[in-house]
C-alpha cells in the first residue's frame, strides 16, 4: 500500500529479476565465471581468493599467509587492515559517506587538498581529488590544454610523452603511454596529438663510456628535436614519470635529466606535467619523487600511496601558475566526475597521510630502501640472468637477460617474470611480487618489481630478498 516505509516498498518490488539473492549459496574458492577477466599479459590463471589481508599479510581462502612484498601495484604503502584507517573511514561514512560536489563541498576534501598543498610548500595551491590513476592523468591532459585555452594559446593541442612509460588505462591516458601491449587492440581509437621520443633509460641506451652529462645532453636534444618537429607552439605539455614504474620496473632518470628537460619545456613554453601516479607519495623517499630532481612540475598526478588502498582516490596537483591563469580569467577547469572529492576517500588518504607523518615513515622509506638495494645487488648481481638492479625508496626493479653480455632479452613466449611471480606465490615462498613482461612489448627484458610498505622492517627486507633470490635460482635452473 501506498502509506509503506520506503525500505518495504522497495523489499516488495526487488530484485525484479527473480533469481533470489539470498546469501545463502556460497561461491566456491575457484568460480570466478561471472567476472569478466581483467587486464593480463599472461593468460588467464585462476587468482586465487583473499580472505583478510594484515600488515604485510594476505591470508588465502586455502589458509596460505602471503608476504606481500610489492602491495599490490606499489598502492598498500602503510600496509593492510590498519585500524585506524578504517575508523576514519567508517566515522566519516556515518557523518557524511557522499554528497555532490558541484552542489556542496565537505571538509574531508578541503582538509585533504590543503594538507596537498602545504606538502608542496605551497606551491600546488590547488588540487582536484578525483579516483583512479587514469582519471588524474586525463583530467591533467584536459588541465593543460584549457590552461593555454585560459592564456590565447588554444592551438596548444599536442603532447610529449616517452617510450617505456605507462600512464594509465583509459583512452587518452593509453595514448600518452608507451605500453604497447595494453594499447595494440585500442591502436584505432587512441588520440593521435601525442608524440613519443625515446626514455631515459641508462641500462638499454647509455652509450660506451657516456657521461651522465653526455646523456643528459643527448635526452634534452632529443626532446627538442620532438618540439621543433611537432611545431613548437602547438605543444600544451610533456609528461613523463620521475621514476617509471609499471611499464618497465623502476627506472629513474640520470641525475640532471629532468632539469635539462624542464628548460626544453620552459623554452618553448610549454608545460612539465609529471606522472607521479605510482613512483609518488613517499615510494622514492621524499613525498614527491621531483623533489630529488631539483624541478617542480606545473601539473601533477598522483595516486596509489595517497591512500594506501583503502579507498580508490588518485589527486591532479595544479601549481600558481596555472592557478592564477584561471583565476585571472575569472575561468574554471571545464571538468568533473561523479565520484570526485569522495568524503570517504578523502578522509582514508588523509589517515594514511596523517600516520606516515607522524610515524616518520619516509626515513624509514629512506633506510629500509638503502638495506634493499644493497641486498639485492649483493646477492643477485652476478646470476647471469640479472642484467640490471635499479630503483630508489622502496621502489625496486630488477631486469632479467638471456644475455648479460649483449642485453638480449629472452623470448616473451617463455613469460619468464610471469614464471618468477608464480613461483613466489607458490609454496614453499608464498610470496607477491610484481612482474612485468619485456617492457611492455619492446623487446626489453623482463621485470620484477619490490615495493614493500613504507614501516617494512629489516628483518621482512632479509625474508622478501632471500626468497627472492631463491625464485630466481629456482626458475632459470629450471629452464637450462
Ligand atoms: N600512471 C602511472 C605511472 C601508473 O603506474 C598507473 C597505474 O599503474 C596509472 C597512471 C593509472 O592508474 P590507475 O590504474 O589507478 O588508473
Amino acid at each position: 500500500s501506498s502509506d509503506l516505509p520506503l525500505g518495504e516498498k522497495v523489499g516488495t518490488s526487488w530484485p525484479m529479476l527473480g533469481s533470489s539473492i539470498e546469501p545463502s549459496a556460497p561461491i566456491p574458492e575457484h568460480d570466478q565465471s561471472n567476472i569478466l577477466p581483467p587486464t593480463t599479459e599472461t593468460g588467464t590463471d585462476k587468482r586465487p581468493l583473499v580472505l583478510e589481508a594484515r600488515g604485510n599479510h594476505i591470508r588465502l581462502a586455502d589458509g596460505r599467509d602471503i608476504l606481500d612484498a610489492c602491495g599490490g601495484a606499489a598502492v598498500a604503502c602503510i600496509g593492510h587492515g590498519v585500524e585506524e584507517v578504517v575508523d576514519a573511514m567508517v566515522a566519516q561514512a556515518a557523518k557524511v559517506s557522499y554528497v555532490a560536489w558541484g552542489f556542496f563541498d565537505n571538509p574531508s576534501r578541503r582538509e585533504l587538498s590543503r594538507w596537498l598543498s602545504q606538502s608542496s610548500g605551497g606551491h600546488f595551491t590547488k588540487s582536484y581529488v578525483t579516483c583512479s590513476g587514469s582519471e588524474a592523468i586525463e583530467g591533467a591532459m584536459k588541465l593543460a590544454h584549457e590552461y593555454f585555452v585560459w592564456k590565447g594559446e588554444p592551438q596548444r593541442i599536442n603532447y610529449i610523452s616517452r617510450a617505456e612509460s605507462y600512464h594509465g588505462i583509459t583512452l587518452a591516458a593509453l595514448s600518452l603511454g608507451g605500453h604497447l601491449i595494453r594499447r595494440a587492440p585500442f591502436e584505432p581509437l587512441l588520440v593521435t596529438n601525442v608524440h613519443r621520443i625515446p626514455a631515459c633509460n641508462s641500462y638499454r641506451q647509455r652509450l660506451p663510456g657516456e657521461i651522465d652529462e653526455d646523456f643528459v645532453l643527448r635526452k634534452a636534444a632529443e626532446l627538442d628535436k620532438a618540439f621543433i618537429e611537432i611545431g613548437p607552439d602547438t605543444v600544451a605539455a610533456f609528461v613523463a614519470e620521475p621514476v617509471v614504474g609499471a611499464a618497465s620496473g623502476c627506472i629513474p632518470s640520470v641525475p640532471g635529466y629532468f632539469k635539462a628537460i624542464k628548460a626544453v619545456c620552459d623554452k618553448h613554453g610549454a608545460l612539465l606535467v609529471l606522472d607521479e601516479v605510482m613512483c609518488g607519495m613517499g615510494r622514492t623517499g621524499t613525498l614527491h619523487a621531483w623533489e630529488q630532481e631539483g624541478v617542480l612540475p606545473d601539473i601533477q598526478a598522483v595516486g596509489k600511496g595517497l591512500a594506501g588502498g583503502y579507498q580508490p582516490v588518485s589527486a591532479i596537483l595544479v601549481s600558481k601558475k596555472i592557478v592564477d591563469m584561471m583565476e585571472s580569467k575569472q575561468a574554471s577547469f571545464t571538468h568533473g566526475h561523479t565520484y570526485q572529492d569522495h568524503p570517504v576517500g578523502c578522509a582514508a588518504a588523509m589517515k594514511v597521510q596523517q600516520i606516515i607523518q607522524s610515524n616518520d615513515l619516509l626515513a624509514n622509506v629512506r633506510t629500509q630502501g638503502q638495506y634493499l638495494e644493497h641486498l639485492l645487488r649483493s646477492k643477485l648481481r652476478s646470476h647471469p640472468n640479472v642484467g640490471d638492479i635499479r630503483g630508489r625508496g622502496l621502489f625496486w626493479g630488477t631486469e632479467f637477460v638471456r644475455d648479460k653480455e649483449t642485453k638480449k632479452p629472452f623470448d616473451p613466449k617463455l613469460q619468464i617474470s610471469h614464471r618468477l611471480h608464480e613461483r613466489a606465490l607458490r609454496p614453499p615462498y608464498n610470496m607477491a611480487l610484481y612482474y612485468g613482461q619485456g617492457c611492455a612489448g619492446q623487446s626489453r627484458g623482463d621485470h620484477v618489481m619490490i615495493m614493500p610498505a613504507y614501516n617494512v622492517t629489516r628483518d621482512v627486507i632479509e625474508t622478501i630478498v632471500d626468497k627472492f633470490t631463491a625464485v630466481v635460482h629456482e626458475v632459470f635452473d629450471g629452464l637450462a
